[in-house]
C-alpha cells in the first residue's frame, strides 16, 4: 500500500541523504533514496533517523523485500548472509546491532496520536537538523 506523504517526509528524506553521497550497500551514487528500517507508516520512527538508510532505489527495492522479522527476536534465525537478509546486512555492514533494531522495532509499534498537531513543531526540527548539517 502506497503511504501518502508529506512536506515533513520530503525534508525528512532531504535530511537523511545529507548523510550519504553514495548507496551504503554497494556505493552507488544514482537515484539515492531514503530508505526507513521500519516502515513510515510506524509515526513514532517515522522521522528518527536512526531507522533511516540511504539506498540507491535498487538496494531499497532489495532492502523492502528481503527482511526476515524473526532475525529480530530469534538469534537461531540469524543465519543469512548481508546479501541475502536486509537485517543482516544492516548489522553487517552498517553497524546495528540486533538489540538495537529490536528496540527500534518496539519503538515503531508504539501508539502515536496527535501527529497533525505536532506536525509544524517536526517540521522545524527537521529544518533545524538540517541548517546545521549546512553549516
Ligand atoms: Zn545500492
Amino acid at each position: 500500500m502506497k503511504i501518502k506523504i508529506d512536506c515533513n517526509d520530503i525534508a525528512f528524506s532531504k535530511l537523511v541523504r545529507m548523510n550519504h553521497t553514495v548507496c551504503q550497500r554497494y556505493g552507488k551514487p544514482l537515484k539515492l533514496q531514503c530508505c526507513h528500517i521500519f516502515s513510515r507508516k510506524y509515526y513514532t520512527t517515522r522521522f528518527d533517523e536512526d531507522n533511516a538508510v540511504v539506498l540507491c532505489w535498487n538496494c531499497h527495492n532489495w532492502f523492502d523485500t528481503h527482511k526476515m522479522s524473526a532475525c529480530l527476536f530469534d538469534a537461531s534465525k540469524r543465519v543469512f548472509t548481508q546479501d541475502e537478509e536486509g537485517y543482516a546486512f544492516l548489522v553487517d555492514w552498517l553497524g546495528y546491532t540486533w538489540d538495537q533494531l529490536e528496540e527500534l522495532y518496539h519503538k515503531s509499534r508504539q501508539i502515536y496520536k496527535g501527529y497533525k498537531a505536532k506536525k509544524k513543531d517536526i517540521g522545524r526540527e527537521i529544518k533545524e537538523k538540517t541548517l546545521l548539517k549546512e553549516e
